[in-house]
């Protein structure tokens, strides 16, 4: 997002009162606040946190849960992530504003659009259409014009678009995809959640970053935390 974006969204944060009352602002702050408290500390990434309307993501009856710090169900099988977890992702990326990001599981589109909001160009892929297609059409209503959502299966990444400085995977990986660090710039970084042996359904996930340093690449696991898993084929 460049500053002056034309953010369409004029949604209703909360509970129908027209999205901007007092206790909008507090809910606003409480957010920020429980951002900085999980460990968020990068401003341009609370910035973004800031700017991106999380309510504008989710269906009408989770709204009034959108600015709490929790991840939501959003149907079809797919889950939001909590805002401190894409902060803490995101931050850790370290992303700089001309970068080239992949993400894998566009899902509602919040994490690309916060990622856009740091970098030159998004290109996220997502293996279920009917999500590719409203993610889609969501960001391109809010503004998001460095963004595009590919339907496709993830564990193939984007060569036509590589090399990439940074990929985020937002699904519980069973192993790290060869074709992603294949696409990997040189000092590019890759996020992925890596699942946990032994467990099924929403998988708990060691959360494992990457750098690409000449011919020797750097891992450290930086945290735990719940993810969909991430699937092979297309839906
Ligand atoms: N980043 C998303 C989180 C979505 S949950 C957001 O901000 O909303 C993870 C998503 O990964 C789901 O939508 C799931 O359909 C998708 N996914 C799982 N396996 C995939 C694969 N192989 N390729 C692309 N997307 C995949």
């Amino acid at each position: 997002m460049r500053p002056g974006s034309p953010y369409l969204y004029s949604g209703r944060a909360g509970s129908g009162n027209g999205g901007h009352s007092a206790s909008d602002a507090a809910q606003r702050a409480q957010f920020t606040l429980a951002l900085r408290r999980a460990g968020v500390m990068d401003t341009r990434v609370l910035a973004a946190l800031e700017r991106v309307p999380r309510p504008a993501f989710v269906p009408e009856s989770l709204r009034s849960h959108a600015y709490e710090d929790c991840a939501l169900a959003i149907g079809l099988g797919q889950t939001i992530s909590a805002p401190s977890v894409v902060g803490m992702m995101t931050q850790t990326l370290a992303l700089q504003p001309e970068d080239n990001v992949l993400e894998i599981g566009t899902g509602c589109g919040y994490q690309a659009a916060v990622l856009a909001c740091l970098t030159r160009r998004v290109t996220s892929i997502e293996r279920h259409g009917p999500l590719a297609a409203t993610a889609q059409q969501r960001l391109a209503k809010l503004g998001f014009l460095n963004i595009s959502v590919r339907h496709g299966d993830g564990f193939l990444g984007a060569p036509d678009q590589a090399p990439f400085d940074a990929i985020m995977v937002t699904a519980a990986a069973p192993h790290v995809p060869p074709a992603l660090t294949q696409q990997l710039a040189e000092g590019g970084r890759l996020m992925i959640p890596l699942q946990v042996e032994g467990q099924a359904g929403e998988q708990r996930a060691k959360l494992l970053l990457l750098r690409r340093d000449g011919a020797n690449w750097h891992q450290q696991v930086i945290d735990q935390a719940s993810f969909v898993p991430m699937l092979t084929g297309l839906d």
